[in-house]
């Protein structure tokens, strides 16, 4: 998970308490050379991405899309607004939480 604050980085604890407070915004990247490449494409209709249409002999794609999350936050240490850069399982953790009956409370 990665932290953005005023466009800078700011490191990630097990300590540190946030609060969720937009809806997530998904985007793709794919793994290619060793980094992390934004895909370019939409998701709706053909995509226009060079990495998603770079297909292997059987014609499934070689780079494939992996979605990631941007997601608006409190920071409860400084009270200050953040967006977090989480991958699909911390996502889903944060679904499944918030899903969970008793659990998620407005306080
Ligand atoms: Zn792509």
């Amino acid at each position: 998970m990665k932290i953005i604050s005023g466009g800078k980085e700011l490191k990630m604890d097990e300590t540190k308490v946030l609060r969720i407070i937009t809806k997530p915004y998904r985007y793709n990247i794919h793994h290619f050379a060793n980094n992390d490449i934004r895909c370019s494409a939409n998701g709706v209709g053909l995509p226009s991405c060079y990495l998603c249409n770079y297909l292997d002999d059987y014609g499934r794609p070689i780079y494939e899309r992996i979605p990631r999350f941007y997601v608006g936050a409190i920071d409860r240490s400084t009270e200050s607004y953040c967006i977090i850069d989480i991958t699909e399982s911390i996502f889903r953790q944060i679904r499944d939480l918030y899903f969970e009956k008793g659990w998620a409370t407005n306080s």
